[in-house]
Formats: C-alpha cells, structure tokens, sequence
C-alpha cells in the first residue's frame, strides 16, 4: 500500500474502531482516528500506532453532530483526501420496544445513520474528485437478522446496508467501492456486560470474535487486491447467522 494515503475511521478509541486504525497503521495509511469523548483511550490507541512506527492524527468529534463533524472535517478536506473512510462510530440502546424511550430511538439512528450521512457526504465528495476511495461501514448482525430488544439498532444497521449497496451503485464508475462488513459478537466495551451464557450457545464456532478478526477483513478491503468487490456484505460472526 502507498505511504502517505490517509485513512479515516470513526468511533477508533477502543474495541473494533482501534483494531481497524492501528491495522490500517501497520498497512501504511496516515490514520485520522475519531472518537468522541474518551481521550485517554484515544491517546493509548495514538501512542500504540506511533511506537509501531505509523502516523495518527486524533480527531475527537461526535458525528452525530453535523456541524461538529463539518466543522473539523471541512478545513482537513481543503488539504487533503482520505483514500479510506470506515464508518465504525457507534453503540446500542438496548430495549423492548414497547418500552423505548424517543431518546434511545433518536441517539441510535442518530450515531449510525446521522453519523454515516455526516460524514460520509463531505468525503465522499472529495473521493469524487480524486476518483478514488474504499468505504466501509460496520454494520451488524443485528441488521441481518432479527434480535429481540434491538429494534433501534437492527433498524438503523439494516438502515445502514440499504445506504452502502445504493451509494455502491452512485459512486461505483468514479472508482470509490463501498462494502459493508457485519460483525457478530466481538469482545469489546460493547458486548462486555452480555451473559455468555446466552450468547455462545447462539455461535457455532463455540466464542466471542475478537476486533482483529474484524480488522483483518476491513484491511483487505481496503487493499488493491480487493478492486472488483463493491456493494458487498461480508459477516464476521463466527457462523451465528448463516
Ligand atoms: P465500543 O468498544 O463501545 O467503541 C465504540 C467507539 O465508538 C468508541 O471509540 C466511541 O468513542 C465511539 N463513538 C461512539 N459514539 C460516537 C459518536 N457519536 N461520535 C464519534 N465516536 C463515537 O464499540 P465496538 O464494539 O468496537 O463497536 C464498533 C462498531 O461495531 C459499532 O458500530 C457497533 O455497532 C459495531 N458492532 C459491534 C459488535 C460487537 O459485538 N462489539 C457487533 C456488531 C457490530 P468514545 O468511547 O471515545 O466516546
């Protein structure tokens, strides 16, 4: 991979979002890592990718928010053009939905698919221009297939394939490749309250995935060997939705 290309990835203070950064590090990419609130996370992450022998540059920012978002994205996007932008920001609200509150309903369209529209739109734009772009949104399997008390996220995940295999079909004769990549259960800060009781007996490979089970498919996706793939879907989920 050419050194100097950037690659931005959202919500990459921690668990799936850090593993993809530090990976994408470690392939050559200038890493623009956001996040919104945890610094000292974001700044382990910082320091881990430097001492590797990478380049970072800590970019904290809720997405949600679109003036925030446009208001440190824009003058970086005078500059310079990511070649990769992973959509990763995100976290559940979890609930029956019959009990949902407007807030938890609200707060997860709103890191997903506000976050995806934010900041995908400005640097979309940009890859437009360059020809050239690799885009990959974190979605869920959640928004594969049903799960109880997950309405808000498996709505707003589902939301968020539909928009990657359209904005594929916009983008695709300009040479930017937009695919999707659908974790199962992976061990982070996310998942780590989840009886595993429950959950492992749900997963034919018997355990939790770990965030470079992840990385690892994303970095490929992002590489020149993955040119012809575009619009695609690809689980990481230890077979618990075939
Ligand atoms: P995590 O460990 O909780 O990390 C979430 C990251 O997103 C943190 O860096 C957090 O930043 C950031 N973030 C949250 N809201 C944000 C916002 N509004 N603006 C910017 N950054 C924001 O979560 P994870 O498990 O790695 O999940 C990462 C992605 O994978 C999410 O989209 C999630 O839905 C998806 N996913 C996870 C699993 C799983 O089992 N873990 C399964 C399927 C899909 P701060 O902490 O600094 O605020």
């Amino acid at each position: 991979m050419d050194k100097g290309k950037i690659a931005l990835v959202t919500g990459a203070s921690k668990g799936i979002g850090a593993a993809i950064a530090r990976e994408l590090a470690a392939d050559g990419f200038h890493i623009w890592l956001n996040y919104r609130s945890d610094h000292s996370a974001a700044e382990t992450v910082f320091k881990d990718i430097e001492t590797a022998g990478g380049s970072c540059t800590l970019l904290p920012f809720d997405v949600a928010d679109g003036e925030a978002t446009a208001n440190v994205l824009n003058p970086l996007l005078e500059e310079q053009t990511p070649a990769v932008l992973i959509n990763n920001a995100g976290f559940a609200r979890d609930g029956i939905l019959a009990l949902m509150s407007h807030s938890d309903w609200n707060d997860v369209m709103g890191v997903h698919l506000g976050g995806f529209f934010n900041v995908t739109r400005l640097v979309v734009a940009r890859m437009l221009k360059k020809r050239y772009g690799r885009i990959v949104n974190i979605v869920s399997t959640s928004g594969e297939t049903g799960m109880a008390g997950q309405v808000n996220y498996s709505a707003a995940k589902a939301g968020l394939i539909g928009a990657t295999r359209s904005l594929a079909a916009e983008v695709g004769r300009r040479k930017v490749l937009v695919n999707a990549v659908s974790p199962g259960f992976i061990a982070t800060e996310m998942t780590e309250d989840l009886p595993s009781e429950q959950i492992l007996p749900m997963i034919p490979l018997g355990r939790i995935g770990e965030p470079e089970e992840v990385s690892g498919l994303v970095s490929f996706l992002c590489s020149e060997r993955a040119g012809y793939i575009t619009g695609q879907v690809f689980a990481v989920n230890g077979g618990a939705h075939i």
